[in-house]
């Protein structure tokens, strides 16, 4: 789960990390009321999931309730690369000597802890990488061991940041670190890390995206989830009780078991189609649940064909085919429909499937036929259109 701005800023305080003061505002006369609290100048931040807010016009700095009025009215609607702006944070303007980088994440491929520090903060870190990979200081931290002090300081001096930020960056460095472990994030990334001309250290921007594993023990984290961006597709399989997640292909995915849902993402990748989600509807796959993963499929306007993977254990083969049938009764397809059974009494589920077939509704023996076969028809609906 990805933080607002604001929101990982308060996550930052937490562990101590220095920010800004400040508020959000959804209206105008909040924006007004918020930046007379905090006090002139202010900065008026658009509150959007997305990079790049500054270029976009999303950033502004103002001097006065009038010039507040005039930034917030331009910002609150804004839309930034696909994302409307319903809030902004306002905080006092801090002036800046230098912008830096940091960040902790999993290193997923190495099975450990990256710590990154760059001295060229403010740009997109990829930019930076793609550029000058050499100006970003990287370390491994073996989560078991954690962040020793020496190893902030090294990362803070490889990355060769001003003398006079060592030591506050040192200090964000731990707490951020801490925050990383103990708060339970995928990803904690302040760009721009600033150094102020009276040689302070702090986080002028928030990246925070949490561990959804770890919701159980955070009671707190209910108020981000109120808050989280879902598209149309996401909050209708939350609705329903589906593990669903949105990706941006052309081949919906139905299958049971998480494994399985991620097998079938491959095996569609390998024959050269691109998924448009992950959708795993688990161990009972009966009709009431088959017709709602596929009601979420069809909300999906990428969607050309639909991959229907499912491996038979306790859920039998002809439920499966008889699900799927009675689905269709109750849902209107927009796309045709590949299924492949295996597993527990497949062959009567094939059965089934093989006295309704039609041109959308294709039964396939194997996962690579079936995935084969699907893609040929998103590319041929794509073709048509
Ligand atoms: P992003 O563009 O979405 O990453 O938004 P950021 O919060 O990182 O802000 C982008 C840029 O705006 C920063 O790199 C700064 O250069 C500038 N900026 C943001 N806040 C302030 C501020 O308080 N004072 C000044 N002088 N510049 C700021
Ligand atoms: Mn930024």
């Amino acid at each position: 789960m990805d933080l607002f701005e604001y929101q990982g800023k308060q996550y930052f305080a937490r562990f101590g990390i220095p920010v800004s003061p400040g508020g959000v505002a959804d209206t105008v006369d909040q924006a007004v009321t918020e930046s007379d609290r905090v006090g002139y100048p202010v900065v008026v931040k658009a509150q959007v999931q997305v990079g790049g807010r500054g270029k976009a016009g999303g950033i502004k700095l103002a001097r006065s309730a009038d010039e507040v009025r005039e930034h917030a009215t331009n910002i609150l609607g804004m839309d930034i690369r696909g994302h409307t702006v319903r809030r902004v944070w306002i905080e006092r303007a801090s002036d800046i000597s230098r912008e830096y980088y940091a960040s902790f994440t999993l290193d997923r491929g190495a099975r450990l802890h990256l710590g990154m520090v760059s001295a060229r903060g403010g740009v997109e870190i990829e930019q930076v990488a793609a550029e000058d990979p050499g100006a970003i200081a990287r370390l491994h931290i073996n989560p078991v061991h954690g962040l020793a002090d020496a190893d902030a300081r090294s990362l803070v001096e490889n990355a060769q940041l001003d003398r006079e930020a060592h030591a506050g960056a040192v200090d964000i460095l731990k707490k951020l670190y801490r925050c990383f472990v103990e708060g339970d994030a995928d990803l904690v990334e302040i760009n721009p890390l600033v150094l102020t001309p009276d040689g302070r250290v702090h986080a002028l921007d928030a990246k925070v995206s949490l561990d959804n594993n770890a919701e159980f023990r955070h009671p707190e984290w209910a108020e981000y989830r109120a808050t989280e961006v879902l598209d149309e597709r996401e909050q209708l399989a939350r609705s329903k009780g589906l593990q669903y997640i949105g990706l941006t292909g052309s081949v919906g995915i139905i299958a049971n078991g998480a494994g399985l849902a991620m097998s079938t993402l491959d095996v569609v990748n390998q024959v050269g189609g691109s998924p448009a989600n992950f959708l795993d509807i688990g161990g009972g796959a009966d009709a009431s649940v088959m017709a709602n993963a596929l009601e979420v499929i069809n909300t999906d306007p990428n969607v050309r064909s639909i991959l229907i993977n499912i491996f038979g254990g306790i859920t039998r083969g002809e439920e499966v085919a008889n699900g799927i049938v009675q689905a269709l009764e109750h849902v209107q397809i927009k796309s045709p429909m590949v299924i492949r059974i295996d597993g527990t009494n497949a062959e009567e589920g094939r059965a089934i499937l093989e006295a309704h077939k039609s041109d959308q509704l294709i039964s396939q023996p194997t996962m690579l036929s079936a995935a084969a076969k699907t893609v040929e028809l998103a590319n041929l609906a794509e073709v048509r259109r």
